[in-house]
């Protein structure tokens, strides 16, 4: 299978080039993770990063990395600064195999056709230059400079997420094409029995009964497979040519308490399940209602000693139109009042038990406080929304993209996904909420008292 190495540019300490409070390591690092999605999504194509996260790598570290893993292509993302505006790619200016040219000539061409165009952006065209990453690997190595993060007109595309999805699409595709990978559709050889314990709409849920067959001592995998334009996860612990084996197998399974059907590779699929019906319930997204004081008020009702975030839940849950103080409501639902009385720790900044599946697993750890919120309300994002993340916002939530996305509008949907099993749990979360709205209420009423009473004492003099 072809190795693919993206390296987007900087990062950590080095941010590259800068403009306000704009650093070219974060657009570079938001358009390579695109990229790397959008190939193996697509393509049969294994694809690794230099970096996956804001760290610092020496350009020797990224070159010494794609030649001891062997990589087929290098292919590096940056933004340009300095006086200018436009789109730009480079090879190395020394000697290199032609296919190095014409892998250029490829993509930029292909960038040109379907973004350049469309967003009338200036072609400053293909070109050499003896910089370290295309130097120094040993295989094809091609850098592209998207645009320019110190021009208005190119930092306002650079701010826009479509974009971003766009041009990370088509320099996806255009590597593709360039690469000839091919579409990803596995041909089927021979009859094929396979065993499959369990199929899932939710990565999440396929994960838990996956790591469920481990502990009973059964391999397994995850495989994909898309019916009716919806995607499903199926826990396959076997593949056999001979159907007896499957069948001992199924048997095995059975014993252990699993059920498991066979699968003959080949067969038509299963019939297309019904149409999605909307999520009954109330709304993940809106706008908030509850005031920050109003909040950590209630949760220092029952814990004195609750820490003061639900300024951070509001704040982060407007840029993703997440209801920030229900989504408080679910973090004092999970952590009894912050009072971790469960699997997960304080010192976790784990408010929401992201990754805690039960049984003792404690689930992520976040650095701090504010990054545990923001990771929080990106999960509940990726259950409530389709949408790409608001533009260049770090991916801190670790089990983003095993949500399958949108598969939740309402806190009632939730059950079963964020709660396995869970029968009611948006129930009692939204119950919860609703005694800190009663709260909220009766202090308003409060106050309300008070400045009346002043007023009636003023008159009164
Ligand atoms: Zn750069």
């Amino acid at each position: 299978m072809t190795l693919l190495v993206i390296d987007p540019g900087h990062g950590g300490s080095d941010p590259g080039a800068t403009y306000k409070s704009f650093q070219e390591k974060n657009f570079n690092l938001a358009i390579s993770r695109m990229v790397r999605d959008r190939l193996v999504s697509k393509y049969e194509v294994d694809v690794v990063l230099t970096r996956d996260t804001d760290k610092t790598f020496s350009l020797k570290q990224r070159t010494d990395f794609a030649n001891t893993i062997k990589a087929n292509f290098f292919l590096s993302i940056h933004n340009n600064a300095s006086g200018g505006s436009g789109f730009e790619t480079f090879i190395f200016n020394g000697t290199v195999p032609n296919e190095t040219v014409q892998l250029q000539t490829s993509i930029h061409n292909r960038i040109a056709k379907d973004i350049l165009k469309k967003y009338n952006i200036l072609d400053r065209g293909k070109k050499r230059a003896n910089f370290h990453v295309l130097r120094e690997t040993k295989m094809n190595a091609l850098l592209i400079e998207v645009l320019f993060v110190d021009n208005e007109k190119d930092l306002n595309l650079l701010q826009n997420p479509a974009f971003i999805m766009d041009i990370s699409t088509v320099i996806g595709d255009a590597t593709a094409e360039a690469l000839n990978l091919p579409l990803k559709t596995k041909p089927i050889e021979g009859t094929l029995y396979k065993v499959i314990a369990g199929s899932f709409s939710d990565r999440e849920n396929a994960e838990i009964h996956l790591a469920k067959l481990m502990q009973n001592g059964f391999g397994a995998f995850i495989s994909t497979t898309v019916i009716d334009k919806k995607t499903f996860y199926r826990v396959q612990t076997g593949a056999f040519s001979d159907k007896k084996n499957a069948e001992a197998l199924v048997e095995k399974l059975t014993k252990a308490g699993f059920e498991s059907f066979i699968l003959v590779e080949g067969d038509a699929p299963p019939a297309p399940p019904p149409p999605p019906v909307p999520d009954k319930g109330y709304k993940i997204q809106g706008e908030a209602v509850l005031t920050a004081k109003q909040m950590d008020a209630y949760a220092r009702t029952i814990n004195p000693a609750a820490p003061d975030v639900a300024e951070l839940y509001l704040s982060y849950s407007k840029k993703y139109n997440i209801r920030g103080d229900i989504a408080f409501a679910q973090a004092l639902h999970e952590t009894n009042f912050f009072r971790f009385t469960g699997d997960v720790k304080p010192e976790q900044n784990n408010f929401a038990g992201i990754g805690a599946t039960g049984g003792g697993a404690r689930g992520a750890t976040f650095p701090n406080a504010s990054t545990g919120v923001l990771a929080h309300i990106q999960h509940l994002f990726a259950y409530a929304s389709k949408s790409a993340l608001p533009a260049f916002d770090q991916k801190v939530d670790p089990r983003f993209d095993l949500v399958t996305r949108g598969s939740a509008t309402t806190w009632q949907a939730l059950n079963g996904k964020w709660a396995v099993p869970g029968t009611t749990y948006g129930q009692l979360i939204l119950a919860l909420y609703k005694k800190m709205v009663e709260f909220a209420l009766r202090e308003v009423e409060k106050e309300r008292n008070t400045l009346k009473t002043t007023i009636e004492n003023l008159d009164n003099i």
